[in-house]
C-alpha cells in the first residue's frame, strides 16, 4: 500500500466517486459488479475491471487464479483481452479497475500491477490512442490516469523491436 499511498500524495486526478461523469460511474459499476464474479480462492484478492470501447460497448473481466499460482491473471488484462477477442478493430478509451479484499478493507484505490501497465501500454500502442484508467477501492476515492504513460513511464515497446 506504500506506492498506492505515494501515488495518493502527487498532483494527480483525485476524485469522489459522485464526481465522476455518468459514463465513467456506470463503468465503475460495472467493475464492482465484476468484482462479484473473480475466481479468487487463494488470495480472497477480488478484482473486477470493465473496458468501455470506442464503439460504446462495455467488456468486463476479473481475475482468475490458479492452483498453479504462476498461472493466475489480472482482472484488468481478463477485461483486455475480453475486448481485444471480441472487438479487435474498436480501440478502449476507458478501463476502469476495482479492487475489493475481504480480509482487509481497501481505503485508497489499487493501482495495476506492473504486467498489467505493459498489457495497457501494448493496447495504447495497437490502438493509437491513449486509455483512461479508472482506480476505485472500496471507499469513494478515485484516481484518473489519462493514459498508461502516467503509470509506465519510459516502458518498453515495439519501437525497440
Ligand atoms: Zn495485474
Amino acid at each position: 500500500m506504500q506506492i498506492t499511498n505515494n501515488i495518493m500524495q502527487n498532483n494527480l486526478k483525485k476524485l469522489q466517486y459522485s464526481e465522476l461523469s455518468l459514463l465513467d460511474q456506470a463503468l465503475v459499476d460495472k467493475a464492482v459488479a465484476m468484482t462479484d464474479d473473480a475466481y479468487a480462492p487463494y488470495s480472497g484478492f477480488l478484482v473486477g475491471a470493465a473496458a468501455q470501447l470506442s464503439n460504446g460497448v462495455v467488456l468486463g473481466g476479473c481475475n482468475q487464479e490458479n492452483a498453479s499460482y504462476p498461472l493466475c491473471m489480472c482482472g484488468e488484462r481478463v477485461a483486455l483481452y475480453n475486448a481485444a477477442a471480441n472487438y479487435p478493430k474498436e480501440s478502449v478509451v476507458t478501463l476502469a479497475i476495482v479492487a475489493r479484499n475481504p480480509k482487509k478493507k481497501l481505503t485508497q484505490p489499487v493501482s495495476p500491477c506492473g504486467a498489467c501497465r505493459q498489457v495497457i501500454a501494448e493496447y495504447e500502442s495497437r490502438y493509437g490512442s491513449d486509455i483512461r484508467i479508472v482506480l476505485k477501492g472500496e471507499s469513494d476515492d478515485v484516481i484518473i490516469f489519462d493514459t498508461i504513460k502516467e503509470l509506465l513511464p519510459y516502458g518498453f515497446d515495439d519501437t525497440f523491436l
